[in-house]
């Protein structure tokens, strides 16, 4: 077998998550912390991010699809009061297949609420679902007009009202307020029913956003909700590889598919085994930096499908040699900033890591491992 230190691997410190689900309860006091994690919990592994979560207290949880409903269901304690919410209500399934592992579909159709009507009129009971209105991000969810004209939701039983903020990560825009006004108003024709309204960045608005229930996904897996100010949470996700080689170079050599990078004067070159196959993007190539045993290395040349290379030439040579590891962002380089030199967001880098990283996920807080059981510091 291929020793794991020989691969580009990511590491999910689920002890970090679990913390950062506690830093986000106390960000938003009274109120319930949902945990996000559609798309395979952005891309870290749902079912070791659930039991985490779960573990420290999440007792609700938003997907997209009702597959991944189901799969979430799985990854549950036997027997757990769970709620799960699917964002995209019936899209591509039933209403009995969402019953069947007892996820509350997210109505944002009048065809979904007509779905839901029949089902529950065959069943002959009311069946809980969450109503979502677009407040103005034009994008999923009913017009407030519609809710607000008292629509038939004869066999609905509506748990959860909630909208989706556009620019919760830009505090000054004034459509937050504006959103927040539109739904004061509609959840006013829904007493009883709980609400919801703020993701990661709208927690950080503050508590006239909280509403009953909050739902971060970022934030837990350890993104900035607001890149560019102190971040609340703590890293989760290290993503590491190995220098498969160290080479010289010379002044009018070049780097890599191309030629894109010249050398000017003498260099180190540490060649490194990730590429934009593992979710090391390709935009990136002559913009990343990486850090080495605490020193940086900028990314030169263009970033290949399993190769990335980088200049050692300012990093001792015990540090940056065939066989160390590189962080390509984690504790000491954060995800945001990786993600900003990519153009991109956090959100994408996540959700694109590749299949073929070893993934690592040392024990969740509050579970016994072994070595704790037995008295060992593990
Ligand atoms: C993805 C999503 C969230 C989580 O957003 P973050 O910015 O990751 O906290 C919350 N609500 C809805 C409707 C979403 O689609």
């Amino acid at each position: 077998m291929i020793p794991v230190s020989a691969k580009a691997r990511l590491t999910v410190d689920l002890a970090a998550l679990a913390e950062n689900y506690r830093a986000l309860c106390r960000l938003a006091p009274g109120a319930q912390v949902a945990g996000v994690v559609k798309a395979d919990a952005y891309g870290l592994g749902v079912a070791r991010v659930a039991e985490a979560l779960h573990g420290a207290g999440c007792r609700s949880f938003f997907v997209a699809t009702a597959e991944e409903g189901a799969a979430l269901r799985a990854f549950l304690p036997p027997g757990s009061p769970a709620l799960i919410y699917v964002l995209h209500g019936f899209a591509g399934a039933s209403p009995r297949d969402l019953a069947a592992q007892a996820l509350i579909p997210v109505l944002s159709t009048p065809g979904d609420i007509e779905l839901l009507r029949a089902h529950a009129k065959a069943e002959s009971r009311a069946l809980p679902a969450a109503l979502q209105a677009d407040t103005g991000m034009n994008r999923l969810g009913l017009p407030p007009a519609f809710l607000e004209a008292g629509p038939d939701l004869a066999g609905v039983s509506p748990v959860l009202l909630m909208s989706h903020l556009a620019s919760a990560d830009e505090p000054d825009d004034p459509s937050n307020a504006r959103q927040r006004e539109r739904f004061r108003a509609l959840k006013a024709r829904f007493p009883g029913v709980r609400t919801s309204l703020a993701n990661s960045a709208g927690i950080l608005l503050g508590r006239s956003y909280h509403e009953d229930v909050v739902r971060p996904g970022i934030a837990l897996y350890g993104g900035n909700p607001l890149p560019g100010r102190p971040s609340p949470v703590h890293t989760v996700v290290t993503l590491e590889a190995p220098i498969l080689q160290i080479r010289e170079a010379e002044p009018g050599e070049t780097v890599g598919y191309g030629g894109t990078h010249r050398i000017e004067a003498p260099a180190r070159l540490a060649t490194l085994g990730i590429g934009y196959a593992d979710g090391y993007l390709r935009s990136l190539g002559n913009r990343g930096r990486v850090m080495i045993g605490g020193h940086a290395a900028p990314v030169i040349g263009r970033v290949s499908m399993d190769l990335t290379v980088v200049d050692v030439t300012e990093i001792p040579e015990s540090v940056a040699r065939p066989g160390a590891l590189a962080e390509l962002f984690g504790p000491s380089l954060a995800v945001d900033e990786v993600a900003e030199r990519a153009g991109t967001i956090s959100y994408e880098l996540l959700t694109r890591l590749g299949q073929r990283l070893a993934r690592g996920y040392p024990p969740a807080p509050n579970k016994a491992s072994p070595a704790r059981r037995h008295g060992m510091r593990p």
